[in-house]
């Protein structure tokens, strides 16, 4: 696999890119996080470190699920519970927590890549029904009437439609498109919902789970 590393610290970067290499992958390691969200398109796996010189790792994380389904496996010194949970609810596939040895490192990538063989989330563009949703280019088209969505609009949906047939929480939704900020977000994230469904005119494809989430059929 083409394996993006980012990860600011040399020592351990000589080591995963060593290991990585062992193991038959074409490691590439960036720094900086800011060179993660340039270079990520052209990989077929990210290991994100969270502790980055420019950017939290979370927020590299956040940005990259926004616009694309590569997997992503974090790899990290912060073994919290609450940093272990946000990774995964910002969508991570895996989480390491640091010193990792590289057999199980190894293991985990497979393990990540046959998922997501099966699942198919390089797929940038969703169809169900007359409803197109490109990911990559963050348009939406119903029928032949392409649909000007805000970009908080898009997002949302975004989360949804990259989950298509599976439920997503409500906290999951705000964590993804708002980040930490989402308790003050509660009522806005009903608005940006209310406006996705008008303008899609598909009243079945977004269902609400009451006291849960929502889930975009199909997928
Ligand atoms: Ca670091």
């Amino acid at each position: 696999m083409r394996v993006l590393l980012v990860e600011d610290d040399d020592g351990v970067a000589d080591a995963l890119v060593a290991a990585l290499a062992a193991g038959g992958h074409l490691p590439h390691r960036v720094a900086r996080g800011a060179d993660a969200l340039l270079a990520h398109r052209d990989f077929d796996l990210l290991l994100l470190d969270l502790g980055l010189p420019d950017l939290d790792g979370l927020d590299v994380l956040r940005k990259v699920r926004k616009i694309a389904g590569v997997p992503v496996l974090v790899l990290t010194a912060r073994g919290d519970e609450r940093s272990t949970v946000r990774a995964l609810r910002l969508g991570a596939d895996d989480y390491l927590v640091k010193p990792v040895r590289s057999g199980e490192l190894l293991a985990r990538m497979d393990a990540v890549a046959r998922r997501v063989a099966r699942v198919g989330p390089t797929d940038r563009v969703v169809r169900v029904g007359d409803v197109e949703v490109d990911l990559q280019a963050r348009r939406v088209v119903v029928g032949d009437r392409e649909i000007p969505l805000t970009t908080k609009e898009f997002d949302v949906l975004a989360v949804l439609v990259t989950r298509a047939g599976t439920a997503v929480s409500r906290q999951q939704v705000m964590d993804e498109v708002w980040g930490d900020a989402y308790l003050a977000v509660s009522r806005s994230l009903d608005v940006h919902l209310a406006g996705v469904r008008a303008k899609l005119g598909r009243p079945g494809l977004l269902t609400t789970i009451r006291g849960f989430g929502y889930r975009f059929e199909g997928g």
